[in-house]
């Protein structure tokens, strides 16, 4: 967006809510006529939209937009990422950023990257934090954990949901302190030296625990997938809004080795989208959406 003046910016901005006020999602058919404008595939027309009811055409700026920011992914990300209907992608990302308001409006955005190179301060500390108390909904391993308030509303609400199908959650690990996370990492470098370390263990500051979001369920360690929790979190987490962060053989993405145990909670909206749109790979969907803001 740098590139554009100021004066371009705002007639994107205006044309931009015409767009979505006045066809957020055109029919398939639609789709089809405006110029196989698949991202991904090298099939682009540039955002010229034209269907057989128009009187103008006119370059799409949104779509010119998910071109500009899907440019910019990694390369493995566009060897997997196809967004083969653009407008009904860009319809979901609207859905996916409008849910997002929902959540903690004080506090980070709900979806903000953090990870190896996206960091925060030793002095962030999420607004709020709320207390994990021994309750009915799942079984708490410590007395010192803690959570965003919407995600530790939505632990609840997941919680609720595992004993309906005769599941008990047990949580092990939540929000980390900066200081706290300093320590843990130490410990791992001195425990398994800096290179193993550093595939499982976040250096301060780039913690997805640090933003009072993320839950490391029962033993934190390979087999916990095989256990009933396990189990069940892999079925349906999904549909609470918790997504797995660091899948199996996505190493090269994420920064660290598949850890089976650990979830963000994103909301329902957006593991719907990650995994419609982005292969389920939370890291993916994030650094998109990182950039579509940026852009
Ligand atoms: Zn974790």
């Amino acid at each position: 967006m740098k590139k554009f003046s100021k004066i371009t910016v705002a007639a994107i901005a205006i044309i931009t809510l015409f767009n979505f006020a006045a066809c957020s999602k055109p029919k398939a058919s639609e789709n089809k006529g405006a110029g196989n404008q698949t991202v991904g595939t090298n099939q682009t027309d540039n955002g010229k939209k034209s269907d057989s009811s128009n009187h103008t055409t006119q370059p799409n700026p949104d779509i010119e937009k998910l071109n500009a920011v899907y440019a910019k992914m990694s390369s493995r990300f566009k060897s997997e990422v196809k967004i083969e209907e653009p407008y009904e992608f860009l319809a979901d990302l609207k859905t996916v950023l409008e849910a997002e308001k929902q959540y903690a409006g004080d506090d980070l955005p709900l979806y903000f990257l953090i990870d190896k190179t996206h960091t925060v301060g030793a002095d962030y500390e999420p607004k709020n934090l709320v207390a994990l108390v021994k309750n009915d909904d799942y079984v708490i391993n410590k007395t010192t954990l803690s959570l965003r308030p919407d995600a530790a509303k939505a632990l609840s609400v997941l919680g609720r949901a595992a004993q309906k199908d005769g599941v008990m959650l047990d949580v092990s690990s939540t929000y980390r302190s900066y200081e706290y996370q300093k320590n843990l990492f130490d410990y791992w470098v001195r425990v398994d030296g800096l290179e193993e370390a550093e595939r499982e263990s976040a250096r301060p500051g780039t913690s997805q625990h640090q933003l009072g979001v993320a839950v490391d369920f029962g033993s934190i360690d390979d087999n916990y997938d095989k256990t009933p929790g396990g189990k069940w979190m892999y079925a349906h987490a999904a549909e609470y809004g918790w997504s797995l962060s660091f899948p199996k053989e996505y190493e090269d993405i994420t920064g660290y080795r598949w850890e089976c145990w650990h979830f963000r909670f994103i909301g329902v909206e957006a593991c719907r989208f990650q995994k419609k749109w982005f292969n389920d790979v939370q890291q993916y969907m994030l650094e998109f959406i990182d950039e579509w803001k940026k852009s």
